[in-house]
């Protein structure tokens, strides 16, 4: 038996649970995994809350991003002892995920865990940091650099917006973070944010075209603060489009596209070839101050308190990132 978060939904209704789960009950896979530590993501807290359909398959357990150690192996590429990262796939939406003690995956899935980093540290980056590089490996694929101009962050106390601000920040560039809590300026101005400027300038809907001011931008939010972002980008900038905080919807004209060459790139962590994967944990290692992310991520909590905690990150009361001790 091993202790984990189960997601059910019956004729009782959507409700996640921490129990004692049978061993026996672990999905398919060639390597079993004794998790050391998971982490919180946006995505978790709608699985858990049920917010959103992110659980596609019931029972499920729930958890995005895992580090443990290989118990059992039947992968050429994994031994039992090994240190192993995993993050998405659709681990925690249609195959059990890291929030719980034991997990069964497939090896093409897992990294090997990053020597810079501990494990507590490779799930505060977990797929926040993951793809807030993802984004800025996008900018750098389209050209942008750091002499070209401002780059904006929206989002930016949030796990992904927060990763971004530091990494940017130490490239050289000047960030702008843009959030909905202002009283949280100047957490963001000692990421490395030049400025901090109020979501709402961005969220009401606004004009095909304004005044150009990013190089680059990051966007986790989508909806109208997606659209008014193109609108102000720069001619030739790129913006990286990588959540939907605020909505699915993208209330926006072709305007910057057609007008002014902007390049809307589309980030996805989850289906990401793996060679791109390790790639970001790499750049990773080099371009994240491990003073940066112990600023990011001073929430770490215990398999219990997970549930409580994941609807307040939905409410948006959760800064940085949040650790889940499996040992605590
Ligand atoms: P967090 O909950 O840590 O941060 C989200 C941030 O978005 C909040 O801190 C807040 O920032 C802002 N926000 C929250 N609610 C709203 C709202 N209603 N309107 C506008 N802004 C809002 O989440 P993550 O950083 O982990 O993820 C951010 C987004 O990126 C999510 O949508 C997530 O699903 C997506 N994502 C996508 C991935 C991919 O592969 N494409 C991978 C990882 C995440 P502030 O308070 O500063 O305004």
């Amino acid at each position: 038996m091993f202790k984990g978060i189960l997601i059910e939904k019956d004729d009782v209704g959507y409700r996640a649970t921490l129990k004692e789960i049978d061993d026996a009950l672990l999905p398919e896979g060639d390597v079993t995994v004794r998790v050391s530590c998971s982490t919180l993501n946006y995505k978790d807290g709608l699985a858990i809350t049920g917010k959103s359909p992110v659980v596609r398959r019931f029972p499920m357990v729930p958890g995005v991003d895992l580090v443990g150690t290989v118990e059992a192996s039947n992968s050429p590429e994994y031994k039992v002892g090994d240190s192993v990262v995993l993050n998405g796939w659709g681990v925690g939406e249609t195959h059990w995920g890291g929030l719980a003690e034991r997990a069964r995956l497939k090896g093409e899935w897992l990294i090997p865990l990053p020597a810079a980093f501990s494990p507590w540290q490779a799930m505060a980056i977990g797929t926040a940091g993951y793809t807030a590089m993802l984004c800025i490996l996008a900018l750098e694929r389209h050209g942008v650099t750091a002499d070209k101009g401002e780059i904006l962050v929206t989002g930016a106390a949030g796990g992904v917006g927060s990763f971004a601000v530091a990494m940017l920040s130490k490239l050289g560039y000047r960030v702008v973070a843009m959030s909905g809590r202002m009283e949280e300026a100047d957490y963001l101005k000692g990421l490395g944010a030049a400025e901090v400027l109020s979501r709402a300038e961005f969220s009401s809907p606004g004009k095909p075209l304004g005044r150009e001011r990013w190089a680059g931008a990051v966007d986790v939010v989508g909806s109208h603060v997606l659209a008014n972002v193109c609108a102000t980008t720069k001619y030739g900038g790129v913006v990286a489009a990588c959540g939907l905080a605020g909505g699915m919807d993208f209330p926006a004209t072709v305007a910057p596209f057609i007008l002014r060459g902007v390049t809307l790139a589309g980030i996805d962590s989850v289906m990401c070839q793996r060679a791109l994967r390790i790639a970001a944990w790499e750049r990773l290692a080099r371009d994240l101050e491990i003073s940066k992310l112990e600023a990011i991520s001073q929430v770490i909590i215990g398999l219990d308190e997970a549930i409580p905690v994941a609807a307040s990150l939905l409410a948006g009361k959760v800064r940085g990132r949040v650790v889940v001790d499996l040992q605590k």
